[in-house]
């Protein structure tokens, strides 16, 4: 099996969508030749049963013409042809799905690896359920495709080279009854097709719209519970509900009416052709037998040409997919740290020098010019409004954001020249949202450690305050939490958070504080987690409690992305101010 985790980006051309879906099948030549020969050797016998049926009218209705002789070996020789069909199609089945399954796993092994290096920004403006749609259905498409493109395509395309060939070559003058009749045949089904194809559409984005309100229904059922309009939100998701089933049945009958179509033209098309070949036979120009044989060979013709046709729509859709896997795979917009200094050790030293930072150019800075120098293991809270800032400057600090202007020095080095990655093994974060996955405490806590002692564990359950609770609980760390530890409480699941950025002894820590509250004994255990996790290491904590902010040993007002104050809490509290008139307002800072 081929390494999953070859950086397809280099083999994707975004104007030759079938050179770089070979490229990522990732096959030598020979590979797709014998694929070819297996699929024709496989389907062989379709193809050869035509002329025993015709070997075996000729000689019963023309014994003297044709010897009893050569029915026989027609027989052999059919008979070898149907049982090699089962070592073969296994053959091709499996040459074929290894290669195809093999490009799903190399492909979304790609696109996750690729997910994990791309910026934040990216992240920010792609919606999760996209990236999901790439990863599972459109990698999916592409599989599909990559057998219809073989099973259907290749396959009708040698079909309908066999039969034109061997007609042309057998009987010329019926080729040119076939060269009349096929367009006529296939006309037909394409103008049915177009008016199937846009009920179709009508239909799926029906259904998509559909599910859709279901989706939204679900989240609002408490809204709409409390306002009372369960009758008014049932009758409004059973309208789509009924536009669903209008298109839906429009769509049954122009496919009851297409299949009717195609079953006619394709039938009447056979029958003429037998009147035709008829009066062939009555000529003297070909045998009884030579009918069947021809008359199968029409139909091979017919029948490859309309799956070729077929063949375009899920063409269309295999190259979008290819397409839609591709925004990612190019997408320039990495983080970018190859080559940039590793960073072995940090002492926590980190200079603000007039840095400057917007998410889009005409919405003005959400940072501004803000310049600042912290100490190792001095504690600094921001303070102000909401959407002063604060949290630009967490993600600028932790280098998920770089300033546009200005610089952020660690322990005096520019974050542009150091390796971002390796910085980040000495920062933790806690955001103000805990995200926890489903697992037992200590993977959640341990995340991404191996080898972590019981000794440490314990020191760090001690200093998030969870001795407690994991004393409390009958299988201790080991008990498994719930998809995003919904069984946990907000407070408990905070200093889980806790827990996990200080096991990792950091230089720096980053922490939002949560602006939920809180019962008065989880405010008490979180305010005494806190406390013990910035001892000793640089600490920034967006705070929003006023004993956080009492015990930092500097305050950073910001307003409008600027630094409006910076001091300590009595210096802040001597003079008049923002900081001042935020504490007066009680519900905007809690003690
Ligand atoms: P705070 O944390 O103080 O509430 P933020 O740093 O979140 O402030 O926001 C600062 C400014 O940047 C605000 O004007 C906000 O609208 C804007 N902003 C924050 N995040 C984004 C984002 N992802 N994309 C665009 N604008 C953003």
């Amino acid at each position: 099996m081929q390494t999953p985790f070859r950086p397809l980006e280099y083999d994707y051309h975004s104007h030759r969508p079938l050179r770089t879906l070979i490229q990522w099948v990732g096959r030598p030549w020979w590979f797709y030749v014998s694929l070819v020969l297996v699929l024709l050797i496989k389907h062989s016998p379709v193809w050869a049963i035509p002329f025993l049926v015709a070997q075996v009218i000729d000689v019963l209705t023309q014994p003297e013409e044709f010897p009893l002789r050569l029915m026989v070996m027609y027989f052999g020789a059919v008979f070898i042809l149907i049982l090699q069909n089962v070592p073969m199609q296994t053959l091709m089945i499996s040459m074929l799905s290894g290669a195809t399954r093999d490009l799903e796993h190399t492909l979304r092994t790609a696109l996750v690896t690729r997910m994990q290096h791309l910026s934040i920004a990216f992240h920010d403006r792609m919606e999760s359920g996209r990236l999901q749609a790439k990863v599972l259905r459109d990698v999916e498409q592409i599989q599909n495709f990559c057998m219809f493109l073989f099973e259907g395509g290749v396959l009708a395309l040698f079909s309908f080279l066999f039969a034109v060939i061997i007609t042309s070559w057998r009987e010329p003058r019926l080729l040119g009854f076939f060269v009349v009749m096929v367009p006529i045949v296939v006309g037909l089904r394409t103008l049915f097709r177009r008016r199937m194809a846009a009920r179709n559409r009508d239909f799926r984005s029906e259904v998509e719209r559909m599910s859709g309100d279901v989706a939204e229904m679900i989240n609002m059922i408490p809204v709409v519970r409390a306002h009372g309009l369960e009758e008014f939100e049932s009758q409004r998701i059973s309208t789509q509900f009924g536009v669903v089933n209008q298109r839906g049945r429009r769509l049954d009958l122009i496919n009851a009416v297409f299949g009717a179509s195609a079953f006619v033209s394709f039938q009447l098309a056979m029958i003429i052709g037998l009147a035709v070949m008829s009066w062939f036979c009555l000529q003297g120009w070909i045998t009884v037998g030579e009918i069947v044989l021809y008359q199968s060979l029409f139909g091979m013709i017919v029948m490859s040409i309309s799956q070729l046709l077929h063949f375009y729509p899920q063409m269309a859709r295999g190259v979008e997919s290819i397409r839609s896997i591709g925004e990612v795979l190019e997408c320039p917009d990495l983080e970018m740290n190859q080559g940039r200094m590793a960073l072995e050790s940090l002492q926590g030293r980190i200079d603000f020098d007039h840095v400057s930072f917007s998410y889009q150019a005409e919405k003005g800075a959400a940072v501004e010019e803000f310049s600042l120098a912290v100490a190792p293991g001095e504690c600094i809270a921001l303070v102000g409004p909401s959407g002063a800032g604060k949290s630009t400057m967490m993600q600028l600090v932790i280098g998920f954001r770089r300033p546009q202007s200005g610089h952020i020095l660690l322990d005096g080095v520019d974050m542009q020249e150091i390796d971002m990655r390796t910085a980040r093994r000495f920062i933790s974060v806690v955001p103000q949202e805990t995200v926890l996955f489903s697992g037992t405490i200590r993977e959640n806590i341990a995340y991404g450690l191996t080898g972590v002692s019981d000794a440490l564990l314990r020191d760090v359950l001690a200093a998030a305050n969870l001795t407690e609770l994991i004393a409390s609980l009958p299988e201790g760390v080991e008990t498994r939490i719930g998809e995003d530890g919904a069984l946990l409480s907000g407070g408990q699941r905070q200093r889980i958070a806790i827990a996990r950025a200080l096991i990792r002894n950091p230089r720096i820590l980053v922490l939002d504080e949560a602006t939920s509250s809180l019962d008065v004994v989880s405010e008490r255990k979180i305010q005494e987690s806190i406390e013990r996790a910035i001892r000793d290491r640089t600490t920034f904590i967006v705070a929003h409690r006023l004993s956080t902010i009492r015990r930092a040993d500097r305050i950073v007002v910001m307003q409008e992305g600027r630094i409006a104050d910076v001091g300590t809490y009595q210096e802040l509290m001597a003079r008049p101010g923002l900081f001042r008139e935020m504490l007066a307002l009680q519900d905007v800072i809690r003690d």
